[in-house]
């Protein structure tokens, strides 16, 4: 049997899907790997297609056990004999299990990873007595402090390439910038893997951002286009959740909170209505949505600021399964960027706050962006894009656009001038002619001191931004940032490349303000 059958045959899909077919092929022969795709973009294939084409047992490692019954349920419903080890079972449960193990009776297993290898059931040494085919690890970016979602019980995972020198890893995530990807590999030591990256481009999404004024007004105002439309609102507190559901329903909506606070059956109950169309918005914290799989959700607003990218990208990421036009909404305050800069600082220790404040300060860049916001989305996953993407509300707004290329040449050639060495407000005052004493004497005698005093402070510091935004140059240090210059900046040196701009004015807050 072929793959494809196999596809066909164990779970009724007719193709694959993104790369799912060449990375079934690469585990198949073995070999380790590292997939990062997009949520819902169908990750599971990639180990449970292999999984029931090999001989002996898939150990699937996942942080949640509430998912693991669903994902289990799932595989018995298409006749794959899959099971869990958790806590939630009894002792005669987990018995029956082990039995089956031993009698090479289950294709996949899902177990948390503290389970593994925690010091009373050692299940790691019973695992060996078996024969295990590949180990798949959900949710990988657990492993690393880069990531938003650090798990210290991932970080045993490490002792599994130990235990199983010569059996196949595949890591799988939906949410790894290149430093967490990395991380991953060298955490999970993984032999000579492959990446997979899919695109992280959901192209049926609308990007808006709008400044945080009344934001109630804001919504309703918003919510007036989405008559009949299912939506989920993230708020950052569970009170929030609850004032804002019932201030929904006392203008009519079909509206529900959803929070961990909440009663389990109620929060069952909300969910399940949601699924099937009988509640129109859910009003939650970002516990909603983990496993959610509901493909009319034409959009997601955020209330409050995300902390950062990845649970950004993720929670819009859950509007427009169906491949239908969706709306992603974000009411953005500097109020709010203080009052998670504070949380970050007392949620961890000195390092963990750093990265917490270094994601959020990327997430308010994102905020502030002034060219096109998907770019940077997928910027931010290492993936190029072009500078317009004609659906956010940036490349939809009709800010004049300017051929920047000169502009980009002079700072360019600035730069490299002055060794990649200041920061901006030196070069804007460099590149000005400023007569300030802080300008060096040797650096006025560059022929390059005052080419840009065509344009004022303003205009050079917002092209200068946008210039970052669009990965021509970047910053670099850390409290005093240098401006260095990229690859993608050597080419338009050459002439090889033409940049755009956005024609720089200061009225933009008022202007995304009447999108709204
Ligand atoms: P992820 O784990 O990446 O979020 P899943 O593996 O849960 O994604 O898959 C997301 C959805 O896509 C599921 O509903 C799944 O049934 C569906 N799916 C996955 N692969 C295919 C395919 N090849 N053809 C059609 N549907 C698929
Ligand atoms: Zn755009």
């Amino acid at each position: 049997m072929t793959t494809h059958e196999a596809l066909h045959k164990y779970f009724g899909y007719r193709e694959f899907r993104h790369e799912q077919e060449a990375i079934v092929d690469h585990v198949l022969n073995q070999k380790d790997a590292m997939v990062l795709m997009p949520t819902g973009g169908g990750k599971s294939i990639c180990y449970q297609l292999p999984a029931v084409i090999f001989d002996g047992l898939t150990v699937v490692i996942s942080p949640l056990i509430a998912l693991m019954k669903d994902q289990v349920d799932a595989l018995n419903i298409n006749g794959i004999n899959a099971a869990f080890l958790n806590s939630s079972q009894s002792d005669n449960e987990q018995r029956e299990i082990i039995k089956q193990l031993k009698a090479n009776q289950i294709k996949l297993l899902y177990l948390a990873p503290e389970r593994l290898f925690s010091s009373e059931s050692r299940l790691i040494d019973f695992l060996k007595t078996l024969k295990v085919s590949l180990i798949a690890i959900d949710e990988a970016h657990c492993i690393s402090h880069w990531g938003h979602d650090f798990r210290p019980e991932y970080l045993m995972l490490a002792g599994l390439k130990i235990a199983f020198p010569n059996i196949p890893v595949i890591a799988l995530t939906a949410t790894a910038d290149k430093i967490t990807r990395k991380d991953i590999l060298d955490k999970l030591n993984l032999n000579q893997p492959r990446e997979f990256v899919s695109s992280f481009d959901r192209k049926n999404i609308n990007y808006r951002i709008a400044p945080k004024k009344n934001s109630f007004t804001q919504l309703i105002a918003f919510l007036k286009e989405h008559q009949d439309d299912s939506g989920i609102i993230y708020c950052l507190s569970r009170q929030s959740t609850e004032d804002l559901a019932t201030a929904l329903q006392a203008q009519g909506y079909s509206a529900q909170a959803y929070h961990a606070g909440l009663e389990k059956k109620i929060k069952d109950q909300n969910q399940e209505r949601f699924l099937r169309d009988e509640i129109k918005i859910i009003v939650a914290t970002i516990a909603f949505g983990m496993g959610i799989n509901k493909s009319n959700v034409r959009f997601v607003v955020h209330m409050d600021l995300p902390k950062n990218i990845e649970g950004y990208y993720q929670e819009t990421g859950r509007a427009g399964r169906d491949g239908l036009p969706s709306k992603a909404l974000l009411f953005y305050s500097y109020a709010d960027v203080q009052k998670l800069q504070s949380f970050a600082r007392v949620e961890g220790n000195e390092a963990q706050s750093k990265i917490m404040l270094k994601k959020l300060d990327d997430m308010v860049r994102f905020c502030q962006l002034q060219t096109c916001r998907r770019q940077y989305l997928l910027k931010y996953f290492d993936e190029d894009a072009p500078a317009n993407c004609g659906s956010c509300d940036v490349c939809l707004s009709d800010y004049e656009r300017i051929d920047g290329t000169i502009i980009a040449q002079k700072l360019f050639s600035a730069i490299t001038r002055l060794n990649e060495s200041f920061g901006i407000t030196y070069l804007v005052d460099f590149l000005r002619g400023s007569k300030n004493e802080k300008i060096r004497e040797a650096h006025k005698q560059l022929k390059t001191y005052g080419i840009g005093a065509d344009l004022s402070k303003a205009e050079w510091q917002q092209y200068i931004r946008e210039l970052i935004a669009q990965g021509f140059i970047r910053t670099e240090g850390d409290p005093y940032p240098v401006l260095k210059l990229t690859p993608q900046s050597a080419e338009v040196l050459k002439g090889q490349k033409k940049v755009q701009l956005i024609k720089s004015q200061t009225v933009h807050e008022e202007q995304v303000a009447e999108v709204v």
